[in-house]
C-alpha cells in the first residue's frame, strides 16, 4: 500500500499532494500534526495562532477520511502516535528546525520543496555562479523572469525595461482619506473558527500559552476556496493601482492597493506560479498597466523567491548575524503592542494596526517599525522574533532574511546595498502621518524633534566608520559634518524613550 504522507501546517494547497509534481500517490493516507508546543515557545499574536489552526483544521475537514489529524504536544509525539515507526514521506519543510527534525528521523523520507518557482539546486547553481558574497535580488529576479518566461518578449522584458520601480514610488494622493479602490476580500468565519476561538481561550485560561493582539473576526483566507477568491478580487479590482502606490501609506487606508496574499501564499493555499500568471494575463489583456503587473510579479517572483533561497543558501548562522553590534533590548510598550505609549504618530498608528490585525504593508514594516528598531540599536534576533510572532504571515524562512538582512542590516550588506532607514522627511513624503503628529519631521533637536530624524543622524554617527566606506552612504555620512547641533542631538538621543 502507499506510503503515508505528512503535511505540515503550511503545506495546505493541492500542489502539496500532487503525484504529477513529485507528491504522494493519490491513494496515500495523509497525516497532519497540530503541535501545541509551537505556540507555547513564544508569545504569538492571537490572529496568527487562529489563522494557522483554522487553516489546518479546514484542510483536514476537506480531506475527510483520507487524513489522520493528530493533536499532540510535539511533532515527535504526534508522529509516534500516528504512524509509529512506519515510513512516511513529507515535502521539504520551511524552517531549519523542522528540516533538522525530519532529516534526523529515520522513518521520514523528505521530498523536494513545493510552493516556490525555483528549486534549491537551481538557486545554488545561479548563486555559486556569481562568484561574490553579495547576492542581489535584482539580478536574481531578471534570471527568474527569463527562465520562467514571465513578462518577456523573446529574450527581452516586455516594454523594454526590467525595472519600473521609478513609476512605483508615488506619494499618496494629498488630502485623500484612502485610495478609493474596492476593499480586499475578507472571509466569513465558519464553525471551525468558533471551535478554534474557544480552544485558544481555554489554552490561555489554563496559562498554557500567552497571546498578544486582537482576536478576529478572521481577516485572512483559511481555505483554498477563500484564497482563490482573494486572488481573484485582487487581480480584478486592485492590481491596476498596485504599482503607483506600492510605497505610499495613508492613515485612513491600511491596505491601500496591496494584495494581502502573503498569508495565503505562506500557508501554501496559493501557488506563486498561479499568482504571477494571473497578473501577467491581466496586463496582456490590457486591463492593468505594466508597472502594476511588473511590480506585483517582482514581489513574488523576485523578492519572495529570493528571500526563501537566501534563508537556505546563507547557512544556519545567518540568523545570528549582528554586523552592527546591536544589543539593546526591545521596550515592553513596543513588544506588547501599546500604541499609546509613543508620541510618534506614524509608529503609534502602525503598532495599533499590528495589534488589531497582525498585518501591515511593506513600507510600515520596513520604514517605520524596522527602521525604528535599527535606529535604536535593538538586538536583531529579538526584532526577528518579535516580527515572527506578531504577523499573520510570519514564518522563520521569510522573517530571518527580511529582518536580519533587509531591515536591520545585521548581515552587513549581503542582501541589500545599504541600510533601509530614513529621517522623518521620507515618512512625511510617503504618508499623511506627520501633519497631526506632535513632532515635526524637519526638526532634529528639542521638544519638536522627530524621533526618526534624530534617530537617523544618531545611527549614522554611531556607524560612521562602516558607512563611509559604502558608496551609497558616503553622501549621507558627509551630511553629519554640516550638523552644528550634533552634540546636542546625541545627548538628547541618549535619554529618549520613544
Ligand atoms: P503585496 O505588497 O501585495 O506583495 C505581493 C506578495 O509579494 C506578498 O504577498 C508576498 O508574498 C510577496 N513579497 C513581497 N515582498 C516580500 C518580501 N520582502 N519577502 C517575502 N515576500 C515578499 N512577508 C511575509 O510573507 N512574511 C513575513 O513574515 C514578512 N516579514 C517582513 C518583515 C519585515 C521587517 C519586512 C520589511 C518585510 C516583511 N515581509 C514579510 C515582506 C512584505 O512586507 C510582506 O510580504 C507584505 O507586506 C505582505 O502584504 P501583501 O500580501 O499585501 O503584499
Ligand atoms: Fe513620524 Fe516624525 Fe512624522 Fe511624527 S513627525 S509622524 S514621528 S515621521
Amino acid at each position: 500500500s502507499a506510503t503515508p504522507h505528512w503535511l505540515f501546517g503550511d503545506q495546505l494547497g493541492p500542489h502539496f499532494v500532487d503525484p504529477a509534481r513529485g507528491g504522494p500517490r493519490r491513494d496515500a493516507p495523509l497525516l497532519m500534526i497540530e503541535s501545541r508546543s509551537v505556540f507555547r515557545r513564544r508569545r504569538f499574536h492571537r490572529a496568527k495562532a487562529h489563522l494557522v489552526l483554522s487553516a489546518m483544521r479546514h484542510r483536514a475537514a476537506e480531506l475527510g477520511d483520507r487524513v489522520r489529524y493528530v493533536k499532540a504536544d510535539t511533532y515527535r509525539q504526534g508522529l509516534r502516535e500516528a504512524v509509529g515507526d512506519t515510513p512516511v514521506t513529507v515535502h521539504h519543510p520551511t524552517s531549519r528546525a523542522a528540516e533538522a527534525f525530519v532529516r534526523a528521523h529515520p522513518s521520514v523520507r523528505v521530498l523536494p520543496a513545493r510552493g516556490f518557482l525555483v528549486t534549491h539546486d537551481e538557486f545554488r547553481t545561479w548563486a555559486d555562479g556569481r562568484g561574490t558574497k553579495h547576492l542581489r535580488q535584482e539580478d536574481f529576479y531578471r534570471w527568474v523572469r527569463r527562465t520562467h518566461d514571465l513578462l518577456m518578449e523573446g529574450d527581452r522584458p516586455v516594454g523594454g525595461r526590467w525595472n519600473l520601480d521609478h513609476d512605483n514610488r508615488q506619494p499618496p494622493p494629498r488630502g485623500a482619506n484612502g485610495l478609493g479602490v474596492p476593499p480586499p476580500y475578507r472571509p466569513r468565519e465558519s464553525d471551525i473558527d468558533a471551535e478554534v476561538r474557544s480552544d485558544l481561550d481555554r489554552w490561555a485560561r489554563d496559562g498554557d500559552v500567552e497571546f498578544v493582539g486582537g482576536d478576529g473576526p478572521r481577516g485572512f483566507p483559511a481555505t483554498r476556496r477563500e484564497a482563490l477568491a482573494a486572488l481573484r478580487r485582487f487581480v480584478e479590482h486592485r492590481l491596476a493601482t498596485f504599482g503607483a502606490y506600492e510605497d505610499a501609506v495613508l492613515a485612513g487606508d491600511a491596505t491601500m492597493s496591496h494584495s494581502l496574499l502573503s498569508s495565503s501564499l505562506n500557508l501554501g493555499l496559493l501557488d506563486p506560479a498561479e499568482c504571477v500568471e494571473r497578473a501577467e494575463a491581466r496586463w496582456r489583456s490590457g486591463d492593468v498597466p505594466l508597472n502594476s503587473a511588473e511590480g506585483f510579479v517582482r514581489q513574488i517572483a523576485g523578492w519572495r523567491e529570493f528571500v526563501w533561497h537566501v534563508y537556505w543558501y546563507l547557512g544556519a548562522e545567518y540568523r545570528t548575524s549582528n554586523a552592527l553590534g546591536h544589543h539593546e533590548g526591545m521596550p515592553d510598550w513596543f513588544t506588547e503592542l501599546s500604541p499609546d505609549a509613543t508620541g510618534a504618530n506614524c509608529l503609534s498608528h502602525v503598532l495599533g494596526q499590528v495589534r488589531d490585525t497582525g498585518w501591515t504593508h511593506h513600507i510600515p514594516r520596513l520604514m517605520i517599525l524596522g527602521s525604528f528598531a535599527l535606529q535604536r540599536g535593538w538586538d536583531p534576533r529579538a526584532v526577528t522574533d518579535w516580527f515572527h510572532r506578531s504577523f499573520v504571515d510570519g514564518y522563520d524562512w521569510v522573517m530571518v532574511p527580511n529582518v536580519v538582512g533587509m531591515s536591520q542590516y545585521a548581515d552587513g550588506g549581503r542582501m541589500t546595498t545599504k541600510p533601509y532607514t530614513s529621517g522623518g522627511a521620507y515618512i512625511d513624503r510617503m504618508s499623511d502621518f506627520c501633519g497631526p503628529c506632535r513632532y515635526k519631521p524637519s526638526v532634529r533637536v528639542g521638544e519638536d524633534a522627530c524621533p526618526f530624524t534624530a534617530g537617523y543622524w544618531n545611527l549614522l554617527h554611531r556607524h560612521r566608520a562602516r558607512f563611509e566606506h559604502n558608496a551609497r552612504m558616503t553622501q549621507a555620512v558627509r551630511g553629519l559634518d554640516r550638523l552644528r547641533d550634533l552634540d546636542e542631538l546625541l545627548e538628547q538621543e541618549r535619554d529618549r524613550r520613544d
